[in-house]
């Protein structure tokens, strides 16, 4: 049910899911046809007020509820806040309450609308209590024995039915029973969010106080969500106003919204209709994984089949950084997230690191999630789009174009970034290796790409910045061999060349600061007297040498971070750059600069995605060249890239293309535009 041309499989569905048909259809009604405001007394508000109320006892009946309360909200969230607020207002009225170091408990892997909102409640009522983590084990199951002990203190606990990374199910009745066990008044959320439509829930059979969904995870419209509430439960209204929903939750209900779960309802309520069984989604679930099996040749699965929700795979791939993956499958068609939508932005999944997975494990994991509405033909066309990236995986298996393959070819000089930080990777033609200020987390990566040219590193120069040296040395030479040998920055070795290639030579140059690594290109000069005579270390921009650039430290390499230009006068003037906003004025500016269209994306999904390029190549039949991000620098030595030649730089989404065009500013290239959006959004 997923919306999918022949090239697109939207496989994110627990960040959102597309509006189905028949929803869409009551959300319209109720905008055009059954549009009355429920509060009005005459036949138009009456009609509305009947589609409300007949949602909410339908909705009460897919819970499995007679005695509860359904409140109609904007989503998960405000259903989140109302039940904490009623929780902790409700604790600070009652006089005769026992507890004396009163706890507010929450799952270490609940979404963070949960414990968020509970520490602002906290302290805006000020009840002041104590947030306390409850551990979960590697399966991702909350610790009952840690909730057994700390629970006859809690006011509130928070736990979720299932977890919207990693799918995991918590098993809510043997939660109940440690729970009620200690402490039968206490407050328990469970968030429902990711649950509905994949577990079956009977609110009536179990003691949940509060349980909060939201409609757009399961095919109905954004800021429409429901609230359970078990009965007699303390309550206070978040919204108060015109006394709407009894008073609960005021504000002129949404109708369209509400609609629309009401043909939600209905479709959950059908034996055979639009949604799979959980027999059939575990079908779906299995190709899936197979797909992925046969596509990439380690696939680390984050939770058990048996323990989650078949609708999500979180996974990791021994040598790719979700990165690669997620901007490799997003050109071909297939979007996938990394850990959590809502988190994005933040790169460790803070989910598996409390399941104890390891650092590379929870900074690459992937997120692969299907609606229980997409049919067995959706699922199978995606497993193919899925194995369609393998030829972009791998060289040595012969299947792979050695052009396409994901950083191939990486002869010369490499940077790798992670976080702003750049690792610095120069092999020779006869396969000799030098890396400059490694990070472990691109140790993986550094080895796939090593072992597949049949390189070997020979040196690997620290950052004397880097913090603890001794753990770096002994991982590098645990990674990479015995023999590699290891100096630090300002190690006092003569001058010398430590590696060098047709374009390009890495030297050890003694300087007031002790011996910098200084990148040249052949037949440059020493670096002037002022600046090797200089107090502070040396940047690129100091040197008047055509090609040289010092490597002693990462925030004044070639690459230029964001926050480089504040401390670098050059860059600061470098923002004369064009913005293009879309692909017109593209098209304008190629014609105009009679410029060459550079992609700086991986090769790989350069060329899984030509048809995007072809919508400017073709108009203006102008060259496309592609030079990943990582090979920029490369490029210029090699003088693939010419000053006197206009750039148009793209990308994806336009930032790494931003960033390219900085460091391309400070190499001097001058006439440089920006398609500012990305492919994307061409
Ligand atoms: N809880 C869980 C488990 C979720 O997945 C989400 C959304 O991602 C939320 C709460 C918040 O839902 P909403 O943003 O729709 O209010």
């Amino acid at each position: 049910m997923t919306p999918s041309t022949s090239t697109e499989f939207y496989l994110d569905a627990n960040a959102t899911t597309p509006v189905l048909t028949p929803i869409l259809n009551s959300v319209i009604d109720a905008m055009t046809d059954n549009f009355g405001n429920p509060s009005s007394a005459h036949t138009t508000g009456l009609l509305a007020k009947d589609l409300l109320e007949q949602t909410r006892i339908k909705g009460k009946s897919i819970l499995g509820t007679k005695e509860g309360e359904l409140l109609f909200t904007s989503g998960a969230t405000e259903g989140i806040q109302t039940a904490v607020v009623s929780s902790i207002s409700h604790h600070m009225r009652t006089a005769n309450n026992t507890i004396d170091k009163p706890i507010l408990m929450y799952g270490a892997t609940e979404h963070k609308a949960v414990p968020n909102t509970l520490k602002h409640w906290n302290e805006t009522l000020g009840l002041h209590a104590e947030l306390m983590e409850i551990p979960v084990n590697k399966d991702g199951k909350l610790d009952y024995a840690f909730i057994a002990r700390h629970v006859p203190q809690a006011v509130m606990i928070c736990t979720m039915a299932v977890n919207n990374e990693t799918g995991v199910m918590q098993d809510l009745f043997k939660l109940e029973e440690v729970i009620r066990k200690n402490n039968s008044d206490v407050s328990w959320l469970v968030d429902c969010v990711q649950a509905l439509g994949k577990v079956s829930i009977n609110m009536d059979a179990i003691s949940i106080d509060y349980a909060p969904f939201s409609g757009h995870k399961l095919y109905a419209p954004k800021g429409i969500g429901f609230l359970y509430v078990r009965s007699g439960q303390p309550y206070v209204p978040f919204i108060a106003g015109g006394g709407q929903e009894s008073g609960m939750r005021s504000g002129t209900e949404n109708l369209p919204g509400i609609a629309g779960l009401n043909t939600l309802f209905s479709l959950l309520a059908e034996e055979e209709g639009v949604f799979y069984t959980t027999k059939q989604l575990e079908q779906h679930r299995q190709m899936l994984i197979e797909a992925l099996l046969d596509t990439f040749p380690d696939v680390s699965l984050h939770a058990k089949c048996e323990e989650s929700v078949p609708t999500t795979i979180n996974f990791s791939l021994d040598h790719y950084t979700s990165k690669e993956i997620i901007d490799l499958f997003d050109a071909t068609g297939v979007r996938v997230s990394g850990g959590s939508a809502c988190s994005s932005g933040v790169s460790s999944s803070f989910v598996l690191e409390a399941m104890g997975f390891d650092e590379w494990q929870c900074n690459n994991a992937i997120r692969l999630s299907f609606g229980p509405a997409d049919s067995t033909e959706f699922i199978e066309s995606a497993c193919t789009a899925i194995r369609s990236v393998k030829p972009y995986l791998s060289i040595s298996d012969g299947v792979g174009d050695k052009d396409a393959h994901l950083l191939s070819n990486w002869q010369g000089i490499t940077q790798l970034v992670y976080q702003n930080e750049s690792s610095w990777v120069f092999a020779s033609e006869d396969k000799e290796v030098l890396i400059v200020n490694p990070n472990p987390q691109l140790f993986p990566k550094i080895k796939r790409l090593i072992n597949e040219d049949e390189m070997c590193i020979k040196t690997c120069i620290l950052n004397s910045l880097s913090g603890n040296s001794k753990t770096l040395i002994e991982n590098v030479k645990s990674t990479f061999g015995q023999s590699v040998c290891i100096y630090h920055h300002g190690d006092n070795q003569s001058s010398e060349v430590l590696l060098s290639g047709e374009h390009w030579e890495v030297r050890s140059v003694a300087s007031k600061q002790g011996n910098l690594v200084c990148l040249y290109g052949k037949g440059e000069t020493e670096l002037s007297e002022q600046v090797l005579n200089s107090e502070k270390v040396p940047s690129p921009f100091d040197c008047e040498v055509g090609k040289t650039m010092v490597i002693s430290n990462n925030s004044i390499g070639l690459y230029c971070e964001e926050n480089s230009s504040m401390q670098n006068p050059c860059l600061a003037n470098m923002n004369n750059s064009v913005e293009l906003q879309n692909g017109l004025s593209a098209i304008n500016w190629i014609k105009a600069h009679d410029a060459v269209v550079l992609d700086v994306r991986e090769w790989a999904e350069h060329k899984a995605s030509l048809h995007l390029l072809s919508k400017i190549s073709q108009e203006c039949a102008t060259k496309v060249i592609n030079i990943p991000a990582s090979r920029l620098v490369n490029a210029v030595f090699e003088g693939t890239l010419s000053q006197d030649t206009a750039y148009l730089i793209l990308c994806r989404s336009g930032k790494r293309s931003k960033q390219q065009i900085k460091a391309m500013q400070s190499l001097g290239f001058t006439s440089l535009a920006n398609l500012t959006k990305g492919l994307a959004l061409l």
